[in-house]
């Protein structure tokens, strides 16, 4: 082949031809990063095709190959197309997502660093006899335990060595020394406990025999793994990869967030020690590049990590797991760098691509799942029961096995003169739970800043006329306005409903719980649980660990607490305020209040103690709260998918969102407007609903005044492609399709 066509990560979605010099037609591969010449500068670029001829009069030629091997599989650059075209992003940013980050044309972060390693020689039984002193035995150990080969570095501060002990000990025979690559891996100076498998139980083997079919079969299946809080799921993920691995298949686990999942790190790690890199964000660009070079060589057989981990190199990719399924992080949004992916679909693509199996878990799966099954393309799997029912003999169901939920009225609480923050079956429930020495966690469902306004007698908040969405007061101009189109009024003197003079406006934060409580129960030792008091990725683990280890007796959060944490003292949730984020401009307010409740929820009564939920809220027969209490997903689903239908909302259509931020209010507004505009005649065509433009619910971020269009429609991908002359001249617009933040 004599000219390839290049990619480059420029804002163009087009490649360009390039001249392979003799020297490198053996070694250019598709997928390969180059050095090619672009106007006066020097660019990267990855090859996506070679050919014998090209259109072009005259091309340049490639500069260099800047590694042997190709930066990508063939089905990332497969993948990395079809990104391009679901997300509207130019080819080239959508194939940079896969490389490691920061690879500059100048420095080359394709080199690894060297360093002294340490490999046992010794077997268990020879570490017995008595020959070696107390500091040799305490080395020897640790190398055991590091499976036998360690980094010297790591020896040193794990034993409090130093390098002539090393070097005495090669002398004797029971160790070697040697020169390695450094592999900066954040897992290296952890040490995991080998766990075994449990032997599942009958709806465990049920699923993890359907999974293994479909493996044998060859993969290209998705399976939704509905399974309540604590009925195993993740045993069944760890025995799916395992079965991959033996079929010498690698695998791909990705969990929310890694600092709020430390405990599932920590039982893939142990199950397969050795095996495991971790991969998010939170990494140096060395581990990152470290883990995605061991991935792409096949010494990592299982990748576990955040959104971003999918687009790891993992050439012989077996399975991808997605456990909690539901949750917001796994969609790409503003302000970071396009293509605005969502994990779940592009992992169905993948799974498609790769002959994987896909298994997307959680207890309350998005309507986007559910309906996708339901449509015959997932096969669905169900976990009904705990693992450890308090007594199992007398559970025969599924929410038997779940704690009992009370709701509380807090319109109640208020008649009966108590005006704290608590009401009185909270406070009592929390006494009992303290003085029989077990956990409590007290939780506040609440996102964002959001101040609304809501009737103290009757709990209606004030509502959009033509949104059916709360509005959300505004102190500056003294205004309610709907963030979604844009409507305003006076906030009111009485409820609309009921004429009630009692309007409350709401805005607690976790810090006022913690204060209360210490009013309350000044014995209690507290941990507060949120993103003041947790900044780095450690703090979190540090939190938890302070709580397992029961050195604290309530532990008080937002979301933070709600996700997959395993905490057996805890027999106690108390839900300060579940309607909080029931009340925010964004059509999902319900569903993700739903799934949070249960979530949170399902953190209590986890063993042999069982335990109880309090949910204190205004709105005591909201759908979120009724469903949230009785542990009945299905009924969710079915009335929550009835209010979507009906209001045209996804899954029944898609919704794309147009974003323009600008430094001037005025600037924002007419390029909104202008958009807004253009799309018209596209409308009817399309069969599109635009709504908007209005000011977003966050209207200014970082010193951007923020504006959004919203089209609903079948296909808003097509629409947006009809549009593109406007768009482009749109130059402060971000379009976002299938956006999960609306605010
Ligand atoms: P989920 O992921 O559905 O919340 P987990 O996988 O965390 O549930 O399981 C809850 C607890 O039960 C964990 O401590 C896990 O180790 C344990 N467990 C899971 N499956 C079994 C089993 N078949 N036998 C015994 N213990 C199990
Ligand atoms: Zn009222
Ligand atoms: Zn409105």
């Amino acid at each position: 082949m004599n000219y390839a066509a290049v990619a480059l990560n420029i804002p163009l979605n087009r490649s360009f031809d390039y001249a392979i010099p003799p020297h490198l037609t053996e070694a250019i591969q598709l997928g390969s990063l180059v050095l090619v010449p672009f106007g006066p500068s020097t660019q990267l670029g990855l090859v996506l095709e070679t050919r014998p001829h090209t259109a072009l009069q005259q091309t340049k030629a490639i500069l260099e190959l800047r590694d042997p091997k190709p930066m990508l599989t063939p089905i990332q650059l497969a993948l990395g197309r079809w990104l391009s075209e679901a997300y509207l992003t130019p080819i080239g940013q959508a194939l940079w997502t896969f490389l490691p980050p920061q690879l500059g044309v100048k420095r080359n972060a394709i080199q690894a660093r060297m360093g002294r390693y340490a490999h046992l020689l010794l077997s268990a039984q020879d570490l017995e006899d008595g020959r070696w002193g107390k500091k040799q035995r305490r080395i020897l150990e640790y190398l055991h335990a590091c499976g036998g080969h360690a980094a010297a570095a790591s020896v040193y501060e794990a034993c409090n060595a130093a390098l002539a002990d090393l070097q005495r000990l090669e002398a004797l025979g029971a160790l070697t020394l040697d020169e390695r690559e450094v592999i900066r891996d954040p897992l290296a100076d952890k040490h995991y406990v080998p766990s075994r498998e449990h032997r599942l139980n009958e709806a465990q083997a049920q699923a993890l025999d359907a999974i293994r079919a479909a493996l044998d079969a060859g993969g290209g299946t998705t399976f939704l793994l509905h399974g309540i809080t604590g009925s195993g799921k993740t045993e069944v993920y760890l025995q799916a990869i395992a079965y991959v691995l033996a079929q010498e298949r690698q695998a791909l686990l990705l969990v929310p967030e890694i600092a709020l999942t430390p405990q599932t790190v920590q039982r893939v790690a142990s199950r397969f020690p050795q095996r495991v890199a971790v991969v998010h964000s939170g990494l140096s660009v060395g581990q990152r590049y470290d883990a995605w070079r061991r991935a792409r060589d096949g010494v990592v057989r299982v990748v576990v990590g955040t959104r971003s981990a999918l687009f790891t190199p993992l050439p012989q990719l077996g399975l991808i797991v997605i456990d909690e399924e539901h949750d917001h992080s796994y969609k790409h949004s503003p302000p970071f760098n396009p293509p605005y992916y969502h994990a779940r679909v592009v992992a169905e693509q993948m799974a498609r691509l790769a002959q994987a199996v896909l298994i997307l878990g959680s207890a309350t799966p998005s309507l986007e799942a559910m309906r996708r099954a339901e449509a015959g393309h997932f096969i669905r799997l169900s976990l009904p029961q705990r693992v450890f029912t308090r007594r199992p003999q007398d559970a025969p169901d599924s929410s038997a096995s779940l704690p009992p939920v009370q709701v509380i009225d807090m319109r109640d609480e208020l008649k009966a003169g108590n005006t704290s923050m608590f009401s009185r079956a909270l406070h009592d429930a929390l006494s009992e739970t303290l003085a029989r020495r077990e956990q409590a966690i007290f939780f506040l469902n609440r996102r964002g800043q959001a101040t609304y306004v809501f009737c103290r007698d009757c709990g209606k908040a004030s509502f959009c006329p033509h949104c059916e969405l709360p509005l959300t007061y505004h102190r500056q101009g003294e205004k309610l306005l709907c963030h979604i189109c844009n409507y305003s009024q006076d906030p009111p003197n009485t409820c609309p409903s009921c004429q009630s003079a009692r309007i409350r406006y709401f805005g607690a934060g976790t810090q006022q719980v913690e204060e209360e409580l210490l009013r309350h129960f000044p014995q209690a030792r507290l941990v507060r649980w949120d993103a003041d008091t947790v900044h780095k990725a450690d703090d979190h683990e540090a939190v938890l660990r302070r709580f397992l280890h029961h050195e604290a007796d309530i532990l008080v959060g937002t979301q933070m607490v709600a996700k997959g944490l395993d905490l057996p003292l805890v027999t106690l949730v108390g839900i300060v305020s579940a309607d909080h984020a029931l009340n925010l401009p964004d059509f999902r307010a319900s569903e993700r209040s739903f799934q949070t409740l249960t979530q949170v929820s399902g953190r209590a009564g986890r063993a042999a103690l069982g335990g109880r939920v309090i949910m204190q809220t205004y709105q005591p027969s909201h759908p979120a709260i009724v469903y949230a209490a009785q542990h009945d997903y299905l009924g969710f689903y079915q009335a929550e998918s009835q209010a979507r239908r009906d209001l045209g909302y996804p899954p029944f259509r898609r919704l794309a969102r147009l974003l323009i931020q600008h430094s001037h209010p005025t600037a924002a507004q007419r390029e909104a407007e202008a958009l807004a505009q253009a799309l018209e005649p596209l409308l009817a065509q399309h069969r599109a609903r635009r709504i908007g433009p209005a000011p977003c619910y966050h209207s200014k971020l970082e010193n951007l005044y923020r504006w959004h269009v919203l089209v609903l429609c079948a296909d808003p991908v097509a629409l947006l492609r009809d549009s593109a002359p406007a768009l482009s001249k749109a130059k402060h617009t971000t379009a976002d399709i299938d956006p999960i933040d609306l605010l």
